[in-house]
């Protein structure tokens, strides 16, 4: 490998009160052959830690005697928020993923936005940004936007089509200009290492999809498409106690069934039962340890099998 076809660059966002810089970094790797700019992201939201661990594995495995075009990687777009594990920046308690194209004159998170757009976003002909369920949660799904064929080629069992994109996100800039664009939604809470490899393995069959790696393109598992989601959240805080592990993920309860029951720490009262909200459901996003719980968390999100694509 040579070392000349990679090069790191930190661009300074502003400072910290106590002088610190608020750094972006950006690892620019050019293949030996002509060939598009995919640009793949990384922890916009400070708890979704396992996107950087797919970004090392990536960038340790790719060849760029194999590599036509160039692969740019932002691998924590959200230093502030990464620091202290939460989905929103510490600072202004803003959700970067709310704010995009950001302001240079705004909020940090704004700002932090804006440097994204025009040292990154501005640069890439297509675009893979990586989720995770966060620091309890996991999740699996993966968005289709713009490019259903290239949502499809990262190969996960189910995508999600949704009626009503959230706006402000790094893919509602980048599909408003036309660049090919998927949102991944891959693990979370434990971080466990097959989800990671399936996260790199997704990165690498979207790159021969493009013809950016020589190679057959892996073909896809069978895959559904959902249009419904219940995304349920705690109406109580406590500790709660999930009614399935983390084995339930990808998998379809049938009928009403306890997802979880909260309890008050310290009375033991019973505060909160979760059920599944439909006849048959598909187990999206879920908690699958015992933890503390806030009200208002993400719980669980659930898909309606009856009303899926093509069935
Ligand atoms: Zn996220």
């Amino acid at each position: 490998m040579s070392k000349s076809t990679r090069e790191c660059n930190e661009i300074v966002v502003t400072h910290l009160s106590n002088g610190a810089p608020v750094k972006l970094l950006i690892h620019t790797i050019r293949g030996q052959k002509p060939g598009p700019v995919l640009g793949l992201s990384a922890v916009i939201h400070g708890d979704e830690i396992i996107g950087a661990e797919i970004l090392r594995r990536v960038y340790e495995r790719l060849d760029e005697a194999e590599l036509s075009g160039t692969v740019k990687m932002m691998p924590v777009a959200n230093p502030l928020a990464f620091e202290s594990l939460t989905r929103n920046t510490p600072l202004d308690m803003n959700n970067l993923n709310r704010v995009f194209p950001g302001d240079p004159k705004g909020w940090v998170t704004d700002q932090l936005a804006h440097s994204i757009v025009t040292n990154f976003l501005d640069t890439i002909d297509a675009y893979i940004d990586l989720h995770a369920g966060g620091a309890v949660p996991i999740v699996d799904y993966v968005y289709i936007q713009n490019d259903e064929a290239l949502s499809r080629a990262f190969n996960f069992p189910v995508l999600y089509r949704p009626a009503h994109p959230y706006e402000g996100t790094t893919a509602t800039y980048t599909t408003s200009k036309g660049i090919p664009s998927v949102t991944v939604e891959v693990g979370g809470g434990p971080n466990y290492a097959k989800d990671v490899e399936r996260g790199v393995e997704g990165i690498f069959n979207c790159m021969r999809h493009l013809k950016m790696l020589p190679g057959e393109v892996t073909p896809a598992p069978k895959q559904v498409v959902v249009t419904e989601i219940a995304s349920i959240r705690p109406t109580q805080g406590g500790i709660m106690v999930p009614g399935f592990d983390f084995s339930a993920v990808g998998t379809v309860i049938e009928g009403e069934q306890v997802l979880a029951r909260t309890y008050n720490p310290q009375t033991f009262e019973e505060l909160e039962v979760i059920r599944t909200p439909f006849k048959r459901n598909l187990v999206i996003l879920m908690r699958g340890t015992i933890q503390k719980v806030n009200a208002g968390d993400y719980g669980f999100m659930i898909g309606n099998l009856d009303t899926i694509e093509g069935e």
